[in-house]
């Protein structure tokens, strides 16, 4: 019920303007607050929910700002808004019904989405990409299998929310069609597309404002300078082009960046989200620290752990003193309620160009593969359960997922980055790597020490900060 009347006080507030949307900002704000921190229905820590009230409360003022600079074309939040009225905001009866069967059959509830990436190609060559793609690579799912997995989701789970990634996803062509058909197939799902967004041109942006059901997420790695070093030179004029095409067409955007030793300072910094945010008009941020997989491994890559704690405040901050929608994995653990891989319920698994599914597109390890298993006459239910995703999720519910539970340091959620130790002796056994990097991480001693110190530390830094501002403050 709650989630009807906050659904519906939002659709009030995105539309209205002036001193009308300032008082129903508030009403949604207070219901907000209440349905979260209130009510607390699952019994979390109250800090942990006040941060998720942040979080959803830091959308919600992104998406306004994005309206009233004219970003958002209000004929794109129309489409947008009644898309994601209609599935991801508000569940209808339908996605309900799929959710309460599958719970009935499996004892569990389902994850709520996928991120797939229907092809491994990719017209540039960046380093250190996590997917290790290229221009060459041959590795593209048929587009028929596309449609099943995510047919499959949306009738099996319920779901009504998509990632697409990459490769580049708007290279994708498979059966004659392209990735903006997948998103024309399915009207009643949001979908969120990484892209390095060179090939948006006005046509493209045009098409997606028709759609109204896809954001583009477009990566950069600082400015000029630290995009055209790691991207290649002049990609970043390129995407300042695809900006400027999905402004003009009210699209909403986001950027999503990786963050290395090299470009930590500059997420510590205020400069950048003041520039992307304000200067360009993007209504929400990603930053994935970098993961030593894919091509190129170099742990020393990684953010120290120093910069990542650095790294907490600012996004802290964003969010709450900015009201900017920033998600940093993985110091945003605490509104997920920790880890979301291995089909966690309401969480994600990951299925990669070849088919294979993975816990998480940050844990490159797999057992079951999408094309087997249809050819077996199973489903994407059946992937699952795994002895590995099983092996996954009762890590999940130990490290704190488990409801009313007092979780455990959720600053340090990821169960591969921050946790390798327990990930190589408990959750990665009888696994297959998803390539020749993969598999030479598991073998690497010195990938292993490197690993583990980098936890070690983190723990010394994060751990007093959990307990105090998080867990002694829920229980005042
Ligand atoms: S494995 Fe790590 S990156 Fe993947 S969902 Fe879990 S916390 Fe996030």
């Amino acid at each position: 019920m709650i989630e009807k009347i906050l659904s519906e006080l939002l659709v009030k507030v995105l539309e209205n303007k002036g001193k009308t949307r300032d008082f129903l900002l508030k009403q949604f704000e207070k219901k907000l607050y209440s349905a979260f921190v209130e009510n607390n229905p699952n019994n979390r820590p109250k800090a942990v929910q006040e941060y998720k009230y942040y979080i959803l409360r830091s959308l919600v003022l992104s998406a306004l700002r994005s309206i009233d600079k004219g970003i958002f074309s209000r004929e794109v939040l129309k489409r947008t808004v009644s898309t994601l009225a209609k599935g991801a905001f508000i569940k209808p009866k339908e996605s309900k019904m799929a959710e309460k069967f599958f719970k009935e059959k499996y004892g569990v509830e389902p994850p709520a989405f996928i991120t797939i990436s229907p092809t491994m190609v990719c017209n540039l060559h960046c380093i250190g990409c996590y997917a290790a793609s290229h221009a060459n690579a041959r590795n593209t799912l048929p587009y028929s299998t596309v449609k099943r997995v995510i047919q499959e989701t949306h009738d099996y789970w319920g779901s009504r929310f998509t990632v697409i990634s990459g490769g580049e996803p708007t290279m994708y062509k498979s059966e004659g069609k392209t990735i903006l058909d997948l998103y024309a197939d399915f009207p009643d799902m949001f979908f969120l597309m990484y892209t390095n967004s060179t090939l948006i041109d006005k046509d493209k942006a045009r098409r997606m404002a028709e759609l109204g059901n896809v954001t583009p997420a477009i990566s950069v790695e600082g400015f000029e300078e630290e995009t055209d070093a790691r991207r290649g030179k002049g990609v970043y004029k390129k995407i300042m082009r695809a900006f400027e095409n999905l402004r003009n067409a009210g699209v909403p955007f986001g950027i999503s960046v990786t963050a290395t030793t090299k470009n930590a300072e500059l997420l510590i910094g205020e400069k950048f989200y003041d520039f992307y945010f304000d200067e360009q008009g993007a209504s929400y941020m990603w930053i994935f620290q970098y993961m030593p997989i894919g091509r190129g491994i170099d742990t020393k890559l990684m953010p120290t752990p120093e910069q990542r704690y650095k790294m907490l405040h600012r996004w802290d901050t964003c969010m709450k003193k900015g009201g900017r929608f920033v998600a940093d994995f993985w110091n945003s653990g605490i509104v997920s309620d920790g880890c979301i891989a291995y089909g966690r319920p309401g969480g994600y698994l990951y299925i990669d160009w070849n088919g294979n599914i993975m816990p998480c597109v940050f844990v490159p390890y797999y057992v079951d593969n999408i094309k087997r298993l249809y050819a077996q006459g199973k489903t994407i239910n059946d992937a699952l359960f795994s002895e590995f995703f099983k092996r996954g999720r009762e890590w999940q519910h130990r490290y704190g997922y488990k409801y009313g539970a007092t979780p455990e340091n959720w600053f340090m959620p990821c169960s591969i980055r921050d946790h390798y130790e327990n990930f190589k002796k408990h959750i990665a056994k009888e696994v297959k790597p998803e390539d020749e990097n993969a598999e030479a991480a598991l073998q690497d001693p010195e990938y292993y020490k490197a690993m583990v110190e980098y936890d070690e530390k983190l723990s010394r830094l994060t751990e007093k900060l959990w307990k105090e501002k998080i867990i002694e403050k829920s229980n005042q």
